[in-house]
């Protein structure tokens, strides 16, 4: 994948016009040169149409693309070069590393483990994972080796999040999106956060900002677990949370309004009215998009923000993969002063 060399002072503004025309290689990092910065691209002839000189270099991958790499090329002399195709990503969620084993890998079971645990010294469970299920989204997972448990620790932004997996969901993918969220929000705001799970989004954004966060949880695993969490981290928080256990659907409608929500819909639910209905500035709303569908996403956006009576501003952002050309996607939406 090739570089854009730009000035220094440019290259924040380049960034983002190369984001919005999908040119921007999010896998890979920037590269300060000088004066300049090495921006990675994506192969394509739009990017001569820019006015900046191109460079054949290969950026370095960001980290958590760099580790899987690493398994990959610690593997490469066990597997053949068409076993490693199939490997697929994998996540490490405290000290347990969980991956998704394909049929074509069945027999390398065995070398995967050796693999992982080679990579990562410290892990004590290894798990391989099945498909989110049900409406609490609790993944099947089972272990292939080390200790009994799908109970860790995740550390994550300056936050300690204790999870179970066999009870709840987590993902630790989001870790940017965490992040991002925490450095729009501004001290003083109040938050809602429905679809709350053990707490991860509130944690790292009550770490950085003194908010006021309200957020609500279905699963009383999760309800619980993100009570002990709220303990856990106390003296690192800047921000208040309350927690709700309860059904969104049924809690929201008694709730006040907030400045802003953020909600990391599960897969299948329809939340938009719900969530639009709360938000007095923002939404952020997660939901599962095909490509084709993203301008038909937006639209539905707008237009349920007029049925409220609400001029908006709509941005819809890829936050990751989820099967092909399905993307996991967050819509920023800005409502404009009544
Ligand atoms: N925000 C968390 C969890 C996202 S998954 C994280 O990112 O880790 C969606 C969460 O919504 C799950 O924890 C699920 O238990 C919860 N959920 C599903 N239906 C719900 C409902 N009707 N009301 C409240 N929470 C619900």
């Amino acid at each position: 994948m090739p570089a854009l060399k730009v000035p220094k002072r440019e290259a924040e503004s380049v960034k983002r016009k190369l984001k919005k025309m999908d040119l921007y290689d999010g896998k890979r990092r920037p590269k300060r040169e000088g004066d300049f910065v090495l921006l990675p691209i994506i192969e394509d002839e739009k990017i001569y149409s820019l006015g900046y000189e191109v460079l054949p270099v290969e950026l370095p991958l960001r980290p958590e693309r760099q580790i899987y790499k690493n398994l990959e090329s610690v593997l490469a002399g066990r597997l053949s070069e068409d076993e490693l195709k199939h490997l697929r990503r994998y996540d490490v969620i405290g000290d347990i590393a969980i991956i998704q084993i394909p049929l074509e890998l069945e027999h390398r079971v065995d070398d995967i483990v050796w693999g992982l645990r080679k990579v990562h010294p410290f892990l004590k469970v290894i798990a391989r994972k099945g498909f989110h299920e049900g409406a609490f989204r609790i993944r099947d997972y089972s272990i292939i080796w080390g200790e009994e448990r799908l109970e860790t620790v995740h550390r994550e932004n300056g936050v300690e999040i204790k999870v179970d997996l066999s009870k709840v969901f987590f993902n630790p993918r989001m870790k940017g999106e965490r992040y991002r969220l925490a450095q729009l929000i501004k001290d003083g705001e109040r938050v809602l956060i429905p679809f709350a799970g053990v707490l991860p989004y509130a944690l790292v954004i009550a770490r950085y900002k003194k908010v006021k966060i309200t957020a609500v949880e279905l699963n009383r695993d999760a309800y619980e677990l993100g009570l002990k969490n709220i303990e856990r981290n106390r003296k690192r928080l800047k921000g208040e949370i309350e927690f709700i256990h309860g059904d969104a659907f049924e809690v929201l409608p008694k709730l006040e309004s907030y400045d802003r929500v953020i909600s990391p819909t599960p897969r299948g639910i329809d939340a938009l009215a719900l969530t639009l209905s709360k938000a007095e500035h923002w939404l952020h709303y997660y939901d599962f998009v095909h490509e084709d569908e993203i301008w038909t996403f937006r639209q539905r956006i707008i237009h349920e923000c007029e049925k409220l009576g609400r001029e908006c501003s709509v941005r819809v952002k890829k936050v990751s993969d989820f099967k092909p050309r399905v993307f996991k996607v967050c819509a920023d939406v800005e409502l404009k002063e009544k």
